[in-house]
């Protein structure tokens, strides 16, 4: 397959848990960047000879002027993350997109679940502008994470002022492994799916995206499924691991 890639430059990196790697890139051809949130990028190398990609969200909205942000899980031996953890400011990668549908629709208003586990939050904080804009036109919003702990809780701050200036937006942290010494109301410990059974789920109005973990996706369609969700109102991206 021809891609039509592009060169990203690295601009800065920083953990933000500590598992996981922030990246902003600025594309080095001088053009702009336009995507939807929700969107994906791959970026492409090379292993032992042949071509390789891998599939990273965007972690920002495109109303963030200039940057593509993105956020690395890290995998043991994985190619895509020895090259991302290995990059230093000014080092050069080749990318193409965007890709992929997962992105808020032209919907009427509703109320929108949002679950992710560990990066698979990202297109939701790319779509938070947008959210917002939609939270002040009668939508209403519930954003699900899945982190082992509370460390691990990637841009839970972005998620919680959205929460703190709009009283239609909430988050859910949800831990799989260890709770806070002192569990704030937005934390609980669980999966993601698990936390459904607590937000008196419509099938007639609520959307669902799911993202992230196959396995989480898989468990969580079943069981809306059950509960008569329709298969248009549930939207998912699963973060399957690529065969190089
Ligand atoms: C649409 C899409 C969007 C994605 N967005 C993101 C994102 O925003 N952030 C992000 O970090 N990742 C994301 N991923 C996953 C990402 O593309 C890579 O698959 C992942 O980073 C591993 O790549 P790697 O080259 O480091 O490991 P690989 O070289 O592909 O894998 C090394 C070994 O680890 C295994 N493996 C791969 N992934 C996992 C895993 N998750 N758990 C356990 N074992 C694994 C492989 O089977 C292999 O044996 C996305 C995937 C898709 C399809």
């Amino acid at each position: 397959m021809h891609w039509n890639t592009f060169p990203l430059r690295l601009e800065a990196a920083r953990k933000v848990t500590p598992s996981i790697l922030h990246l902003e890139f600025a594309r080095a051809d001088g053009e702009t960047f336009e995507f939807t949130p929700g969107q994906f990028i791959n970026i492409h190398f090379e292993h032992e000879g042949h071509p390789v990609h891998r599939s990273y969200s965007v972690a920002n909205s495109p109303e963030v002027a200039d940057t593509i942000q993105i956020a690395a899980s890290p995998v043991q031996d994985g190619l895509a993350t020895r090259l991302l953890f290995g990059l230093k400011p000014g080092d050069e990668i080749a990318s193409s997109g965007p890709y992929g549908r997962f992105v808020l629709r032209d919907d009427p208003p509703c109320r929108y679940v949002l679950a992710g586990t560990g990066t698979g939050v990202t297109p939701y904080r790319a779509m938070l502008p947008e959210l917002e804009r939609r939270l002040d036109n009668g939508y209403s919003a519930d954003l699900l994470l899945g982190v082992w702990n509370p460390d691990e809780l990637l841009y839970g701050g972005d998620f919680l002022a959205v929460a703190e200036r709009c009283d239609r937006f909430h988050f859910h942290a949800c831990y799989s492994r260890a709770v806070s010494d002192d569990p704030q109301p937005f934390e609980t410990r669980g999966y993601v799916q698990s936390r459904f059974a607590a937000l008196d789920l419509d099938p007639q109005s609520d959307i669902i995206y799911l993202c992230g973990n196959p396995n989480m996706i898989d468990q969580a369609m079943a069981s809306l499924k059950a509960l008569g969700f329709p298969s248009a109102r549930l939207r998912r991206e699963k973060y399957l691991s690529a065969r190089s």
